[in-house]
């Protein structure tokens, strides 16, 4: 009975038929936005990895074969970041594109791998939304024209974001632009922007320093003209902290890297991310941000007591 009407509607409405949006699913949160950026509303979105989560330390539950099952774009970074991903795809039965967004960029090193976080770059971030155009465009030619002008769009959007960041630090004098932060996810940035940074963990999220590596960081804070001690809210607060008290400096400021912020916080999108960082991070150098407090353990550590 019901058949019939719904038929009818159809045909009056050609557009309610094709309007099932696209399923994409993207490894992690800022991926998600570029996609949502491009895509608008012909895609629907999933991100594995979601605002405010860690994807160095990421488990695939079977919810993210399902997703993976469904989709018919799956977007990564690249550069070492996803190691589960391709396993994951094709324990899912996914046989689409797997699209690494990165490909392509000027990686650099950290230690003996490709550092990951390249995102970081917002000349990266172009060149992959112009390969999320690409990939959009071949998964849903129909409407490839609304992804390339979306893309454009955004685009110019990330130009002046680039103009604007390099504004800021062009206030800062050369020998006044260094920083330490807790996890060495700043490399990208720091070569953009001409800053100093120093980590206290290695850019894979995981390995502690030895305390002789923490020795010769506080000791660099201590001759070499640092004032910026700055957290992250996945991790490394704890040896942030410990930094604070043998160097007598405030921790003054929070950085978002890894993931953008859940809904409310100061880096729900890429843009606001950056913008959010480049803020923190100048005023920290400048010695006008107000400490901010810092837990003595990290979220991971927290965790890890659960089990
Ligand atoms: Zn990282």
């Amino acid at each position: 009975m019901l058949k019939r009407p719904l038929a009818a509607l159809a045909l009056a409405f050609p557009l309610f038929a094709a309007a099932e949006p696209l399923p994409v699913v993207a490894s992690f949160s800022v991926l998600g936005d570029w996609v949502r950026e491009v895509g608008g509303e012909r895609v629907a979105v999933h991100t594995l990895v979601g605002a405010g989560e860690d994807t160095h330390m990421f488990q695939p539950a079977p919810a993210a074969a399902q997703q993976l099952a469904r989709a018919r774009l799956v977007v990564m970074n690249g550069l070492g970041f996803e190691g589960w991903m391709p396993r994951l795809a094709q324990a899912a039965g996914y046989k689409g594109e797997l699209l690494v967004a990165m490909e392509g960029v000027e990686p650099l090193r950290a230690g003996a791998e490709r550092d990951p976080h390249a995102w970081l770059s917002v000349g990266n971030a172009i060149h992959a939304v112009r390969r999320i155009a690409g990939s959009l465009c071949t998964a849903d030619a129909a409407g490839c024209d609304e992804y390339r002008a979306r893309a454009a769009a955004y685009t110019t959007r990330l130009q002046a974001l680039d103009t604007e960041i390099r504004a800021a630090w062009s206030e800062v004098p050369q020998e006044q632009r260094q920083a330490v932060i807790p996890h060495d996810n700043f490399g990208y940035y720091a070569r953009d922007y001409g800053v100093r940074i120093w980590a206290a963990q290695g850019a894979d999220g995981e390995s502690e320093p030895s305390a002789r590596a923490m020795a010769a960081l506080v000791r660099r804070v201590r001759e070499g003209g640092i004032r910026a001690l700055l957290v992250e809210p996945l991790e490394g607060s704890r040896l942030m902290a410990q930094i604070a008290r043998e160097t007598g400096l405030p921790i003054s400021g929070k950085l978002y890297a890894e993931a953008l912020s859940p809904a409310g916080g100061p880096a729900t999108s890429y843009e606001a991310m950056m913008r959010h960082n480049t803020r923190t991070l100048v005023e920290a150098v400048q010695g006008v941000a107000k400490p901010v407090d810092v837990p003595h353990h990290d979220e991971h550590d927290t965790h890890h007591h659960h089990h």
